[in-house]
């Protein structure tokens, strides 16, 4: 936006305000070396100067008089492709707004800052803008979460089975529950289980051990064709990528190591709504304290309601 006001001429420098016939001083108020244009404040005033040398930025060598144009090209030239460190580059941006604060504080209130504190201004700014992103971007997964939120089961194809998986975790040093139910191409539920795990660090620890104990089990009841659905986020990054959740490093090896002896077993992200079943299995641990692990065949009667909404969808 001030670049482009910058460029479009907007901006009341000396020059400017003549040319709209207001009778002010053609002559820079800071350096008083030259006429006040945009490109004189922005690149040539000695203030400017100093600044982009102590950002380390190339000058423009061009012709004698650049255009401010000339000196645009030449910045996105460096934010592209410069030969700075990333944060200065980003910064760029920030250090054109920073000396054009600076003018104006220089001219209406006399306040000279060092040059140094502008430059680290201009990187605390643009790591502000950088978190704001990061925000707007966790805006945007939380609109797709929502949507994911609100997917209804769907049965598996033809020959593998689904496998719903839920961990239940309080705080960390509480036990908690853990459940899975494994449902055919029919809906039909085959088996369910429900275990309970001593206290564990975090909840995401907890749905990767809820997950390696589901593997272990499915594995040993010869279930080699299987989807497994978790609906944490977190847990199927670190499964995805494993390199990037380094605290889980030893929990991951092992789950690694069991998914790899299946025939076929994927882990996939679920949605709330689809793993509701599951859910409440393993809920009844930590908000009933129902502390015993247990393993059966077919359904819980008392999840007849949701198993059958489930299959009809
Ligand atoms: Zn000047």
């Amino acid at each position: 936006m001030f670049l482009w006001r910058a460029l479009s001429g907007a901006l009341a420098v000396a020059e400017c305000l003549c040319s709209h016939g207001m009778n002010v001083p053609l002559i820079c108020p800071v350096c008083k070396n030259d006429a006040e244009s945009i490109s004189h404040v922005l690149f040539e005033c000695s203030m400017a100067s100093q600044v982009w040398r102590t950002a380390r930025v190339p000058a423009l060598n061009g012709r004698l008089r650049n255009s401010l144009e000339d000196y645009i090209e030449h910045l996105f030239g460096i934010i592209e492709a410069g030969p700075l460190c990333g944060n200065y580059r980003q910064a760029i941006p920030w250090i054109i707004w920073c000396i054009w604060k600076q003018r104006n504080e220089k001219v209406y209130a006399a306040t000279d800052n060092i040059v140094d504190i502008l430059i680290a201004q201009a990187l605390e700014d643009v790591e502000e803008w950088r978190k704001l992103n990061e925000e707007d971007h966790q805006e945007m997964m939380r609109d797709c979460r929502v949507r994911h939120e609100v997917q209804k089961w769907s049965k598996p194809p033809a020959g593998m089975l689904k496998c719903n998986v839920n961990s239940s975790w309080i705080h960390e040093f509480q036990r908690c529950g853990g459940a899975w139910l494994v449902r055919d191409q029919f809906g039909e539920v085959r088996f369910h289980a429900r275990e309970i795990f001593v206290p564990i660090q975090n909840r995401v620890a907890a749905e990767l051990r809820c997950i390696l104990w589901t593997m272990l089990s499915l594995y040993d009841l010869h279930m080699e064709m299987v989807e497994i659905w978790s609906d944490s986020d977190s847990a199927i990054q670190a499964i995805s990528f494993p390199r990037d959740w380094p605290t889980y490093r030893s929990l991951l090896d092992r789950l690694h190591y069991a998914q790899y002896r299946f025939r076929s077993c994927q882990v996939k992200l679920s949605s709330v709504r689809a793993n509701s079943a599951v859910r409440k299995i393993s809920k009844s641990v930590t908000n009933e304290w129902r502390y015993h692990s247990y393993f059966a065949r077919g359904e819980p009667t008392w999840l007849h309601t949701t198993i059958e909404e489930d299959r009809r969808s």
